[in-house]
């Protein structure tokens, strides 16, 4: 495992994390112990959970792992967030907190998934930055973090707050364009890097062909380019940044764990070089693209399934109409005139982590679905 600094914090992190979004069997206890148990043994020191991660039940999966991870004496940091904003809701989520972590600090506390500025603004009046002094000085955390949605030079503008110890945002392979700007306020003020969404809500690895780019190589082979895997080969590009402390990676089962490890464990690291190649032959067609985050859920007025539509959107972009077709109809089993009921209320726009069109792009859903409607009829 490599080893990063996490900022001015003076704390040494694993450039793989453990995110606690995508367990496979949540209700299988044992089973997620023994994951996150078997993921320290391997190195890895950084763990993300959330309140909201399966309710509670990541945050207790978590709780249960750091008692053994303390008997073993194996070293971790644990990392959480709130989206509560004033201090009296922040006191009453972190205390719940505490207790499922069974933790006296939480090591690094998000201000959670901030999308837009307005949106953080309205937190701050609300208090939110002196809750977080205050419980910092309690050491009820660590560290004042934020989780940040925000792309271009909004991200910027959030971090030259000045206030934040540490940073998680998505950044990816395939979104790396939109979110440079936050390494310059990084940079400068030394901020402790973790991004989320590695693989692209699956997309990496669904389309290994359309991201051959990241080896460096125009074609993949069956087994993976350079013997890697292409969610090794994505991974290896996140490490290869040295402003990225840690890569968080949403493990499913044991096999996810290895596979990561082995990404960091097994290969050369790029050079700088190597980076700008990979960077420059990213096609530029991949910014935009839906990435299951859900964020959207529960937004439509007319419960129109926009995740669903969204992703089945991403084939149109990387592949083709047919694709796109196949989708919806043979994967989530959505019809396409499902896109025709929006009445354009922009709910979804507002919430949408990826500023997505997805008004016009529903109107191009609904217009191939016509389209088909009337060929064949
Ligand atoms: S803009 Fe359309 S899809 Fe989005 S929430 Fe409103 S009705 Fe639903
Ligand atoms: S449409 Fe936006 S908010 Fe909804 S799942 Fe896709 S990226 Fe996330």
């Amino acid at each position: 495992m490599i080893y990063r600094s996490y900022g001015r914090t003076g704390k040494q992190v694993s450039v793989i994390g453990f995110g606690g979004m995508r367990f496979e069997a949540i209700d299988d206890e044992e089973a997620c112990v023994e994951m996150l148990v078997h993921a320290a043994e391997r190195g890895i020191n950084y763990f993300d959970t959330a309140p909201k991660y399966f309710g509670v039940k990541s945050e207790e999966r978590f709780g249960a792992a750091l008692r053994q991870l303390r008997r073993r004496d194996l070293p971790y940091y644990v990392s959480s967030k709130t989206f509560e904003a004033s201090e009296k809701g922040i006191r009453n989520e972190i205390e719940q907190q505490l207790k499922r972590l069974d933790v006296e600090t939480i090591d690094f506390y998000h201000a959670w998934c901030i999308t837009d500025l307005e949106s953080w603004r309205r937190r701050k009046a609300r208090g939110l930055l002196d809750a977080f002094q205050r419980l910092r000085d309690e050491k009820l955390i660590g560290h004042i973090c934020v989780s940040s949605h925000l792309i271009g030079d909004d991200i910027r503008e959030l971090l030259d707050e000045g206030v934040f110890e540490g940073v998680l945002f998505g950044y990816s392979a395939y979104n790396f364009r939109t979110r440079e700007a936050a390494f310059d306020a990084i940079r400068r003020r030394s901020i402790g890097c973790v991004v989320m969404n590695p693989l692209g809500g699956g997309l990496i690895p669904q389309n290994p062909d359309l991201f051959a780019f990241l080896s460096g190589e125009d074609n993949r082979s069956d087994d993976g380019a350079r013997g890697q895997t292409i969610v090794q080969a994505a991974l290896r590009f996140l490490v290869a940044h040295r402003d990225i402390a840690v890569t968080l990676v949403g493990f499913g089962n044991r096999k996810h764990i290895d596979e990561a490890v082995d990404a960091v464990e097994k290969f050369e690291a790029l050079s700088s070089a190597e980076l700008d190649q990979i960077k420059q032959s990213a096609a530029a067609s991949f910014e935009g693209i839906c990435t299951g985050c859900r964020y959207c859920l529960g937004e439509c007025p007319e419960e129109i399934r926009i995740p669903q539509l969204m992703d089945a959107y991403n084939q149109l972009i990387l592949r083709d109409e047919k694709e796109m077709i196949s989708r919806l109809k043979d994967h989530w089993d959505v019809p396409m005139d499902e896109a025709a009921r929006c009445v354009e209320c922009g709910r979804c726009e507002d919430a949408c982590t990826q500023h997505l069109s997805i008004i016009e792009r529903l109107a191009k859903i609904a217009a191939t679905g016509e389209r088909n409607a009337s060929t064949t009829s």
